[in-house]
């Protein structure tokens, strides 16, 4: 079995494998193009959903890592305080990563670093490709090959879609007086054209990890790269927080229940398959769909069928495609239409609404199995939308789409 990329996703594929039967030990090989410790933006966040996927993989957290408790969730001076029930443990990923590596190594797992994974094809005995100079063979080719994945390229063929752009940098917390235990979810640049939230992580080593997430939208402003640093930096002012450096932003794709995830020998997982396009967050996710892929391979090899015709399903009806299935959902009505301040009121008025959004950004449920209830909220919220609109808008700035740059 060959994974491409040692990332969170990859890693998990493999430990689930070797886990689940000892017997793959030694037949299971991770590649990855970086040598670890290895760089990755990020911001670092590892919700309920990442403790409960570790756990399952018998995964353990070793390296530095800031736990908050606290959340503040604010529309300019609209500002709401709600406790997570699953505080959010902040990591850097070099560290984390890398620490993934080594418990996968510690296993019996192979990792071959330096070793990109180059062209493939398939045949109806395995996989061939091409690493370290050298033509592999294997039964079953992995992408868990991140963002670029040269698989997902291959499954995806000529479909396109507009990838979720991320923008994050690290700052001394010292000089900002930010709280240590306070995650902040901070909308209010909705009103430049913004299509996501910014966020302040406090972060291990005295840092805070700053960054933004923006939704691809059609309806939304067509903001620029250098509009969204902009905005970054500008917002961040209010909380104290002044950047001395652009930071740098990451496409990332967001999951689509109908998009391909599998063909005959292969298979895609982390952000190769997509990432949850409410929050951005891919580390659980990534390791959760690692899970998933292992349960597909040992299905495979027990029946002899490498078509993995199920595996979409699969992921589909498993808690994390459910998860990603309603924040794509909750996503496009927040982040792509006109009506944002309608929903976003909605988030922030709403008591029961903010806890269930406070609980989904910490993951201390599955806010899919709240589906029902947040349906009743959003029917109810059709009454009450007019005095909460007029809430949020005396709390806000007013719109000044496209004027950042
Ligand atoms: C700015 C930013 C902030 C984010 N913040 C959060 C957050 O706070 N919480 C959260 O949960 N998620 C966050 N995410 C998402 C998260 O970083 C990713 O979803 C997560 O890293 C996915 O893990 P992965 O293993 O799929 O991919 P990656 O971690 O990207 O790993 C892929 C690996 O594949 C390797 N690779 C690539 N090509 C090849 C090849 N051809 N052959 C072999 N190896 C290859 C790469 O070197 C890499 O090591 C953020 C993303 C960004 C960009």
């Amino acid at each position: 079995m060959a994974i491409a990329g040692a990332g969170p996703a990859g890693v998990s594929c493999a430990v689930a494998l070797v886990r689940k039967d000892p017997s793959l030990r030694g037949r299971v090989v991770l590649f990855d193009r970086a040598r670890f410790p290895r760089a990755k933006p990020c911001g670092g966040g590892l919700t309920g959903h990442a403790d409960e996927a570790m756990r399952a993989l018998g995964l353990e957290l070793t390296v530095p890592h800031l736990a908050s408790p606290n959340a503040t969730v604010t529309f300019g001076s609209l500002s709401r305080a709600v406790r997570l029930q699953r505080p959010v443990k902040v990591v850097r990923r070099e560290e984390f990563d890398a620490s993934l590596v080594q418990q996968a190594r510690d296993l019996g797992i192979e990792v071959r670093e330096a070793t990109p994974v180059e062209g493939f094809s398939v045949d109806a005995g395995g996989v061939s490709f091409g690493a370290g100079g050298r033509t592999l063979s294997a039964r079953v080719l992995v992408g868990a090959d991140g963002v670029g994945s040269a698989v997902r390229k291959h499954l995806h063929h000529d479909q396109r879609s507009t990838p979720i752009r991320l923008f994050r940098l690290e700052v001394p917390a010292g000089r900002t007086g930010w709280a240590r235990d306070t995650m902040l979810y901070d909308f209010t640049a909705m009103a430049d054209g913004l299509r996501g939230y910014l966020w302040i992580f406090p972060a291990p080593g005295d840092r805070l990890n700053v960054g933004l997430m923006h939704y691809p939208s059609s309806r939304g402003a067509a903001l620029s790269g250098a509009d969204l640093t902009a905005l970054l930096a500008r917002h961040l002012q209010r909380f104290g927080v002044h950047l001395d450096a652009p930071a740098r932003g990451w496409p990332a794709w967001g999951y689509t229940p109908s998009a391909p995830v599998s063909a005959p020998r292969l298979l895609l997982c982390g952000d190769a398959a997509g990432i949850d396009g409410l929050t951005g967050e891919g580390i659980a996710v990534g390791m959760e769909q690692g899970l998933l892929c292992g349960d597909q391979i040992l299905h495979a090899l027990g029946s002899g069928d490498f078509g993995f015709r199920g595996y979409r399903r699969a992921m589909r009806r498993a808690t994390v495609g459910r998860e990603l299935a309603i924040d794509r959902w909750l996503a496009r009505l927040l982040y792509g239409g006109d009506a944002w301040r309608r929903w976003l009121s909605l988030v922030l008025c709403d008591d029961r609404v903010l806890d269930l959004y406070a609980a989904r950004v910490c993951g201390s449920l599955v806010l899919a199995d709240h589906k029902r209830e947040l349906v009743m909220a959003l029917l109810r919220h059709v009454f009450r939308s007019g005095n909460r609109r007029q809430r949020l808008a005396l709390a806000g700035p007013p719109d000044r789409i496209l004027s950042v740059s």
